[in-house]
């Protein structure tokens, strides 16, 4: 054998052995397990890592998992609109990047203090652990980056069981969120999921010892799932926001308002205007400029009822093909040619109509015609059906504006704006994509996913 044979082949074996060892790396995961149980275990574990780091270090995870959100907006914008085949995609950027965004990061979680003679009471907000978080498919990547950011600023990690119709999507944002915190020198596996998301990964996830906290955002089944669970749950489900506009109202405004907010995403936000409610002497001109916004109004009941027919089903739920369409596809299936310019499709009806006591969630907007802003505010907390989700008033009127908000009760009452004013979108405040109505967060945040611990030290460092 020669100098040079010999030479080849512990080149060879080298070459070999490293190669060995890279086959046997574990893999990188980025959070996507085959099992719901492998996904939680990997989910408790980071969460262990998590909390070694300290807060200034946990906060530089959140900004990078915001860059790398921001850096995706588009292709995951475009993938939940090809997925889903929902919605508008121009709409899913602005929802996603208002996520991106406004969802309050470390800085949500302010401690309270007492201090007196007896001493100094701090109350400290601690993680949970591990949260469960069931998301939909109306906003299948802005909840999961709403809820992850929220989540892991209070210190938890965060196993996530997403609608099986928007899995691509779910998916793909949980991996970009994950190497973020990853290329940030962060633990792996802070956010997990399943890659065959099912109602029978959630039931797993639901029972998991390992997964103290559930949060789901989605409609009543969900909701009931997690309240009966037997563990603390953040329950965030549908609403059916009525718009009431009364005498006193910037009418033309009020009707820019409700076009825009009721045709954003093509309805599908649960914030958005379901019905208008509007006082009888102002009820033509707020019509008439509604289709100076894009509404094209149906007048013939006949066409109304074949509307019904059409997509709302027999068991009274809105029919599928028809959630989250454009406008101009359903008068489109109707034999009714227009352009896309026609943003939602409105007309009268009776105050019992499927389209005002049901939440339809595509942009058709019926309309109730009432004598006087009583009989609007009535019937408003009536097709409300008691979610504490959201309404909208158009109105100058402090005394009216305040009954309504008081008789309501809804977690978000938006006053002379689009009902996406009341999560952050040209409004005042952080954003969120998890509204807890029936369980009483409101509008989640950090401080949602976080345990409040007393600590006292008597006698001491009161120093008033
Ligand atoms: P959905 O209720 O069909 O699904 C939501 C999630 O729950 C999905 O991940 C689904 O797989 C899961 N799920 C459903 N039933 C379940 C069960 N029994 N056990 C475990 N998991 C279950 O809702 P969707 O169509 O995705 O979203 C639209 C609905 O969600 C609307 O009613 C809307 O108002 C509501 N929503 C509410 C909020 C909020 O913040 N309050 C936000 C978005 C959507």
């Amino acid at each position: 054998m020669t100098v040079e044979t010999l030479k080849i082949e512990e080149i060879v074996k080298k070459v070999l052995v490293e190669m060995t060892a890279k086959s046997q790396k574990p893999q990188e995961t980025l959070g996507i397990f085959q099992d719901m149980n492998e996904a939680v275990e990997a989910a408790w574990i980071a969460q262990k890592e998590l909390v070694k780091f300290d807060l200034k270090t946990r906060g530089k995870f959140i900004e990078a998992m915001r860059k790398e959100a921001k850096k995706n907006v588009e292709l995951l914008s475009k993938m939940a609109y090809e997925e889903t085949n929902m919605g508008r995609y121009e709409d899913k950027v602005s929802k996603n990047i208002v996520a991106i965004e406004k969802t309050p990061g470390i800085e949500d979680l302010k401690p309270d203090v007492y201090s007196g003679d007896d001493g100094l009471t701090l109350i400290e907000l601690s993680p949970y652990g591990v949260i469960g978080s069931i998301t939909p498919t109306t906003n299948p990547s802005e909840t999961i980056i709403c809820n992850a950011i929220g989540m892991i600023a209070a210190g938890n990690s965060v196993v996530f069981s997403p609608h099986p119709s928007a899995t691509k999507t779910s998916l793909k944002t949980v991996e970009i969120l994950n190497k973020s915190i990853i290329d940030a020198g962060g633990p792996s596996n802070l956010l997990t999921t399943v890659s065959n998301p099912s109602l029978e990964q959630a039931d797993i996830m639901i029972k998991h010892k390992k997964v103290n906290m559930l949060v789901a955002t989605g409609g009543p089944a969900v909701v009931k799932a997690v309240l009966s669970s037997g563990k603390k749950a953040i329950g965030a489900g549908a609403g059916n926001p009525p718009a009431v506009v009364d005498e006193t109202a910037d009418i033309e405004k009020a009707a820019r308002d409700i076009i825009a907010g009721c045709s954003f995403d093509n309805n599908l936000p649960c914030v958005a205007e379901k019905e208008v409610i509007v006082v009888d002497s102002v009820a033509d001109y707020l019509i008439f400029n509604m289709k100076k916004s894009g509404a094209y109004e149906l007048k013939d009941p006949e066409l109304i009822l074949k509307l019904q027919k059409m997509i709302v089903g027999e068991n009274g739920y809105p029919v599928k093909e028809f959630v989250g369409k454009n406008a101009d596809y359903i008068l489109g299936k109707m034999g009714i040619e227009c352009d896309d310019c026609v943003r939602a499709i409105i007309m009268e009806v009776p105050k019992d109509h499927p389209f005002v006591v049901g939440e339809l969630m595509m942009p058709v907007l019926p309309i109730v015609r009432v004598k006087d802003v009583q009989e609007a505010i009535e019937l408003a907390v009536s097709v409300e059906h008691g979610f504490r989700h959201t309404a909208i008033m158009h109105s100058k009127n402090i005394d009216t504006l305040t009954q309504f908000a008081k008789e309501i009760q809804t977690t978000i009452f938006v006053k002379n704006g689009p009902s996406f004013a009341g999560i952050g979108v040209g409004g005042e405040g952080y954003a969120t994509f998890t509204i807890a109505g029936p369980t009483g967060e409101g509008l989640t945040s950090a401080k949602s996913f976080a345990r409040r611990r007393r600590c006292t030290l008597v006698g001491g460092f009161a120093i008033k």
